[in-house]
This record gives C-alpha cells, structure tokens and sequence, in this order.
C-alpha cells in the first residue's frame, strides 16, 4: 500500500509535465498542476498511511539538512514538489502562475524549466548550508517561486503581469518581487524574531532568488544568440500564402527578440508548410515545419 501509494505520487508529479512537454503546452501551467496533484497526493498518504509509513516516505522526500550530507541528494529536488497545508502549496502556485507563465512567454519552454530548477536547487541548497547538521525537515517550492521572481526581475522588471496586491490588476514585477521579500521577511520575523539563529535559515530561499537573478543572463544571452540576425536580413519575399501582412509587421517591428519571435509564431500560427501544407513552428527565431524540419526554414 505504502509503495502503491508513492508510486503514485511520483505519477502525480511527473505525468502533468511529461504532457505539457508533448503537447508543448505552457510547461510552468504544468509545473502548478505537478503541484497541485502532488499534494492532493499526500492528503491521500494521511487518510490510507499509518504514522509510521506516513513518515518513512517523508523522510524519504523531505530536505533534512543533517539527511542530506549523509547521502539524500535527492532531496535537494524532491522537496520542492511536497508541501505542508493548502495555504503552502496556493502561495507558491499563485507565484508559478501568475509569474511564471509570463516569464515561459519571455524564456521559451526549456529556458523556463532550466531556471526554474536552478531556483529550486538554490533554495534548496542555501537552506542546507545555513541550517547545516540539523535534523527540521524543510520542504515546498518556496525555492524555485523565489527564483521566479529573481529571473523575472533581472530579465525584464518593468513588465507588468495580473497579480492580487489589494487589487487583483497588472503590476509591475520588481513591485510584486518587493512585496514577496517584504512578506516573507515580516513572516519570518513573525515565526522567529530577528534575534533567532533560525531565522537565517528561513529566509535561505532567497538562494533561489540569488542563483536564478545571476544566471538569467546566460539563459537570456542563449535566446538573443539564436535569433541572432539583422532586421535587414529578413526578405520580404517569403514561401508563405497569406501571410503579407505579418510578414510586414515582423519586418518592421521585429527588431527586439520578444516582437520577433511573436510576430514569426502568428505567421507560423496562420500559414502552412508549402511543401507538405501541414503545421509550422518556431525554433532558433526561424520559421519550421513541424513534421519536417527540411521542408522550410525562414528567414
Ligand atoms: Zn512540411
């Protein structure tokens, strides 16, 4: 029953993001889903699980700082797919939805999940050096939230995104990532008192912030090197039908990664391969059919 069981967990986690990247749906509307479903799990694990299973499986997923040094590595990622009580899991979907999927239309798919693991990995890692030797379990996607907000304001802090602040309505991202470090610092004070040893390792997400913040420009440098070419060197001709229009749009207003790549994904969106009249796509800022990557490639 206790393996049914978290086999099933594992399910739960993996299944939402094995289906996203597929379909290639919005992977971070995924990731809210893994999480959701996995704590869905675990409320299944109190009603069937008896305290000792119960607790063998999250010493199994939990990040026990002293556990971690003697060999349970893999906490360091499995942590941030459990989480305590509903209000845990809906604080940090709300960051991963509201701000994530935002920041997947700025990255792309892989970038996206790249930074989101180096956010996860940062909080978890930070957590385990400053509370190095001890025994409280730490767990949730407080890490990879964190690191969210981190990319998003280094990347592009001034786009504004919905957010409930008071008001739900768009807010500028560098004020949303204010008010998250205003929060959980005022949280954290709440649980410990500025005094307290422990307080710094509550605040050890903000490892996630620190390591997503500083690597985003690689990740932002990766994206800017593909679509690498002039706004000159995109012709007018074009083997597309019907398409006139976007393809004048692109050419005049294509010169910043973000317009470029919105402009080629609606000529990609309305016309069809010329070859083989089927589906088109994306890749490297340059337009591809789907089921043939020979068939057309432009500009
Ligand atoms: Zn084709």
């Amino acid at each position: 029953m206790q393996e049914l069981l978290f086999a099933l967990w594992i399910v739960a986690i993996i299944a939402p993001l094995v289906w996203a990247w597929s379909q290639k749906a919005s992977i971070a509307l995924a990731m809210t889903l893994s999480l959701l479903f996995g704590f869905i799990v675990q409320i299944i694990w109190r009603i069937f699980l008896d305290f000792g299973e119960l607790n063998e499986l999250r010493i199994r997923l939990f990040l026990v700082p002293a556990l971690v040094t003697d060999g349970h590595i893999h906490t360091l990622v499995t942590s941030g797919f459990v989480h305590s009580n509903p209000l845990h899991v809906l604080g940090n979907i709300l960051i991963i939805a509201l701000v994530g999927i935002p920041l997947e239309d700025r990255l792309g798919r892989s970038r996206w999940l790249i930074s989101y693991m180096i956010g996860l990995l940062g909080g978890s890692i930070a957590w385990t050096i400053l509370n190095l030797g001890s025994i409280t379990p730490a767990l949730g996607a407080s890490g990879a939230a964190f690191g969210i907000l981190g990319a998003y304001l280094c990347g592009w802090p001034n786009d504004e995104v919905f957010f409930p602040l008071i008001l739900i309505r768009k807010w500028p991202v560098q004020f949303i990532a204010l008010f998250y470090f205003g929060f959980e610092i005022y949280k954290a004070w709440q649980v410990y008192g500025l005094n307290e040893i422990s307080n710094i390792g509550h605040i050890a997400h903000f490892g996630g912030f620190i390591l997503a913040y500083g690597t985003l420009p690689l990740l932002k440098k990766g994206i800017e090197w593909e679509g690498d070419y002039e706004l000159e060197e995109i012709p007018q001709e074009h083997p597309f039908d019907g398409v006139d229009d976007l393809v004048e749009r692109l050419r005049s207003e294509g010169e910043f990664i973000e317009t470029r790549q919105a402009w080629l994904e609606e000529i990609a969106d309305r016309a069809k391969c010329p070859i083989c009249s089927g589906a088109l796509q994306v890749k490297k800022m340059k337009v591809r059919c789907v089921s043939e990557s020979s068939h057309v490639r432009w500009p």
